[in-house]
């Protein structure tokens, strides 16, 4: 099959795996896992398309060439997590540059920046990305990258991508985007000018809260090459099987995306009418900041939303009273995920750093999963009544 043009998303998420050459041949739907560490070479000095699968294997590359079409990419490369993916990519910087990166990275991202890159000798500033200015004045001569999250974890914040990426471009800097939060579906920086974008595909894209992976992509055939090398120098590829799982995943991606983005909406407008809640973080909100420029970037507001409860007393009667999501970090799977910031993501951050931020000691974020929207409105509208039992009774 082959791929039409204007194709929607969708579709190619269906079918850009099975366009090699094996399924030509044996008109496969799926793509079989090879699970071949190494490959038969015909003659001395002869080599094929593969000979040692850290380089290159075929399932991996059916998962490869999907994310590279999805994202209007050059280049994909599968990675064993998605810190795996990031950290590679990070391998492009060399000692003495400089990162000016958001200060609400994952915090994965800020260990690997704050506490394995110095050693190599690369040094990073932290900015508020919603504030191009600021991200202009942190640029040094030496700055080589600037990396962007958006949306942001856990309050959603909204970086102008084009603005960066004309800052980038001026003082001749590279641009990673972690795309983890929007999927292709919604969002693809390529087209927007950015250089290397990132995911972990442990979320949204394989969304069944069952594997670990990480994506990168590129349009730059150079940077490609580049990348190429640090992947198989470094070595965390994705397992084959694991690869095959993704592929599989990304099949249905279009269908709960869509589906758990419709409840997010619900759910946020909802949370926003309800006298208990502070505030509510979803860039769907027209009263979002950010809601502006990320509906120029990205065509959804996707499944992730957080709320403000009034303190951590209220916040814990609240979790222990909702029933049907899973109380857990991580996100993007089909079984909805309740988190608590302050004490599981960003408990590693000094609570006057988390504050700064907006992850105060009553704030949850939820990723809508794929139960009947109503069913979790339900459990909302209980566990809120619970939780307000405990403000009257205090
Ligand atoms: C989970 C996550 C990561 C890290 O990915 P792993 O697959 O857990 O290594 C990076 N960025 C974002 C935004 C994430 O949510």
């Amino acid at each position: 099959m082959m791929s039409l043009r204007n194709e929607k998303l969708e579709t190619t998420m269906i079918h850009a795996s099975t366009r090699g050459d094996y399924e030509k041949r044996s008109g496969a739907v799926n793509v079989p896992i090879y699970l071949s560490s190494t490959f038969h070479q015909d003659q001395l000095g002869e080599f094929g398309p593969y000979d040692y699968s850290r380089s290159g294997n075929p399932t991996r590359e059916a998962l490869e060439k999907t994310i590279a079409e999805l994202e209007g990419g050059h280049r994909g490369f599968a990675f064993a997590s998605g810190m795996a993916a990031i950290s590679t990519a990070f391998m492009l910087l060399s000692a003495g540059d400089h990162i000016v990166i958001s200060e609400d990275v994952y915090g994965g991202t800020y260990r690997f920046v704050t506490e394995v890159l110095p050693k190599f000798g690369v040094t990073h500033t932290f900015i508020n990305f919603t504030d191009l200015a600021a991200i202009q004045q942190a640029i040094q001569p030496n700055t080589k990258l600037i990396y962007i999250e958006t949306p942001s974890n856990p309050t959603l914040r909204i970086t102008d991508i084009k603005g960066v990426v004309t800052l980038a471009k001026t003082h001749d800097c590279y641009t990673f985007l972690d795309n983890t939060f929007m999927s292709p579906l919604y969002q693809r920086p390529l087209d927007l000018g950015v250089d290397v974008v990132l995911h972990s595909a442990t979320k949204f894209l394989s969304g069944h809260n069952d594997i670990i992976a990480g994506l990168a992509v590129v349009k730059d055939p150079a940077l490609g090459e580049r990348l190429a090398f640090l992947q198989n120098a470094f070595g965390s590829i994705l397992g084959v099987q694991d690869a095959y799982t993704l592929i599989q995943s990304i099949k249905t991606l279009g269908a709960r995306f869509t589906l758990s983005t419709a409840s997010a909406e619900k759910i946020a407008h909802y949370l926003n009418n309800h006298p208990l809640i502070e505030a509510v973080f979803y860039p769907g909100l027209p009263n979002h900041p950010g809601h502006e420029i990320h509906a120029q970037q990205a065509t959804s507001a996707g499944a992730v939303l957080s709320f403000r409860l009034a303190n951590r007393t209220v916040a814990k009667a609240f979790v222990e009273a909702m029933r049907i999501p899973v109380f857990a970090v991580s996100l993007g799977g089909v079984e909805s995920i309740l988190s608590y910031p302050a004490e599981m993501s960003h408990a590693a951050m000094p609570k006057a750093e988390r504050e700064k931020r907006g992850i105060t000691d009553g704030l949850l974020r939820f990723s809508v999963g794929l139960e009947h929207v109503d069913d979790l409105l339900n459990d909302f509208e209980q566990a809120l009544q619970a939780a307000t039992n405990v403000c009257t009774t205090v």
